[in-house]
């Protein structure tokens, strides 16, 4: 059904096409090692020297995370910060609880990769965007710039043993604290993003399920340097692959990266995704760099994945996918112990939506949005809702729709891309024409509205 599933709620990680190379910045630099981090979402390239500068803090960690064989050491720079507190600060009010969840994460992460060894975290600076679109968050790893497929440093150490770049983190993170974050255990309400669901996908990007494909098809960050993510990427006629030969470059043609049409060809992902098909990767007819060939094929895995390229508010994924668990696996967590191929799609959708409507809706809205928002809504909203609507659906939505729907829905060149604005009061106009049309929004139009979220003039 295309993306129209997100235009009623925002998605809450994008990519920025923040592409920013700071190599070459001066040829005259006395240069070490040089080594590049790449963050999807963001498309932020990073340029380090494993001889001079150093990121990490040189002192002992914040705090760690250790749980079955692995401990990860956190160090926070909002904490070494002069801001005012903010984002993971404790004295902050999202600290704590933002704290905790990231060690949640971090232990279900340690738990399930079976991996010894010690990670570094370097949870950078959070950040405060508001733009829509913005991303929610962003998270990489490192690489040099031999030539080649490189697992990056997270999996590179904890293969060795050793740290590949010292004075460098394994896995950096950092966090829009703008979104509105449900940082708890609980389900998130209907308007938040989940915190774990995004620092789990964060964390997957540390682990170095990335891409380095540029909108060339070229390294993102240096001749020749792709992940070994890359290596298992195919054109899905044929089953061709894009990168090879040594050293690796770009086999395909540059339409290829917008085709999407981009398969997966690691056998481990196929298996667990139990679909018959090699899972596809996102490939949309606009290159977004960031987003597009570091991400499973957003919208269409059947069950959803924490690797889709974007997650909707109010849906939580704590817990990887068994296609992303494959793809971890064919990239080389191999000590991952591989669920049953089963089927997928449990846990999407937890309902706080319960609970909130009664008295709220009704008589108001009837000829005001019929025929304008249909067409768009079909199959959206059901199964959300369903079975928390009944009854409830009485009272008073007078004067909030009026004139407001047509135009809406439209996806932007490369689909998918619903800003911020569209989950509060435009995904309203939404559950209302599917209201109209199959009788169950109600429900969710009335959350809204108790939840604050006016119509945006
Ligand atoms: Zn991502």
């Amino acid at each position: 059904m295309a993306c129209a599933f997100r235009v009623s709620r925002s998605r809450v990680w994008s990519a920025r096409a923040a592409f920013v190379s700071v190599f070459l910045a001066s040829a005259g630099m006395a240069l070490g090692a040089p080594i590049f981090s790449y963050s999807p979402d963001t498309g932020t390239v990073e340029y380090g020297d494993s001889d001079f500068s150093k990121e990490l803090p040189s002192d002992i960690p914040d705090d760690q995370v250790a749980a079955n064989g692995l401990t990860f050491n956190l160090y926070y720079q909002d904490w070494r910060d002069t801001r005012a507190a903010f984002g993971f600060d404790n004295a902050a009010a999202t600290g704590p609880n933002a704290q905790n969840r990231l060690k949640d994460v971090l232990t279900y992460v340690a738990n399930t990769i079976n991996e010894t060894g010690t990670i570094d975290v370097l949870v950078d600076e959070s950040f405060y965007n508001t733009v829509s679109g913005s991303a929610a968050a962003s998270a990489g790893t490192w690489y040099t710039s031999d030539p080649g497929f490189q697992m990056g440093s997270t999996l590179e150490r904890l293969r060795t043993g050793a740290k590949p770049f010292p004075g460098y983190e394994e896995i950096h993170v950092s966090v829009n604290f703008a979104i509105n974050w449900n940082l708890s255990t609980n389900a998130p309400s209907f308007s938040q993003a989940d915190f774990m669901t995004i620092l789990l996908h964060e964390m997957t990007h540390g682990l170095g399920f990335v891409s380095l494909c540029a909108s060339t098809g070229q390294s993102a960050v240096s001749a020749n340097v792709y992940t070994v993510m890359d290596q298992r990427v195919r054109r899905r006629t044929g089953m061709f692959p894009l990168f090879a030969g040594s050293p690796p470059i770009f086999q395909g043609v540059i339409s290829d990266l917008t085709s999407q049409s981009v398969a997966w060809g690691g056998t481990e992902a196929k298996s667990l995704y139990g679909q018959n098909i090699a899972p596809g990767l996102y490939a949309p007819t606009t290159w977004r760099q960031g987003s597009s060939m570091s991400h499973w094929d957003t919208g269409k895995i059947i069950g959803g994945a924490v690797m889709e390229s974007s997650v909707s508010v109010g849906v939580m994924r704590r817990t990887w996918k068994p296609v992303d668990l494959g793809g971890l696996i064919d990239i080389g967590y191999t000590s991952i112990e591989p669920p049953a191929a089963e089927g997928e799609g449990e846990g999407e959708v937890e309902g706080e939506v319960e609970g909130e409507a009664e008295g709220e809706v009704e008589g108001e809205v009837e000829g005001e949005v019929e025929g304008e928002v249909e067409g768009e809504v079909e199959g959206e909203v059901e199964g959300e809702v369903e079975g928390e609507v009944e009854g409830e659906v009485e009272g008073e939505v007078e004067g909030e729709v009026e004139g407001e729907p047509e135009g809406e829905g439209e996806e932007e060149p490369g689909g998918c891309q619903s800003g911020k604005a569209s989950f509060e009061w435009d995904g309203i106009r939404y559950n209302l024409g599917d209201l109209l049309l199959s009788g169950l929004s109600l429900l969710a139009l009335a959350a809204f509205k108790r939840n604050g979220l006016g119509p945006r003039k």
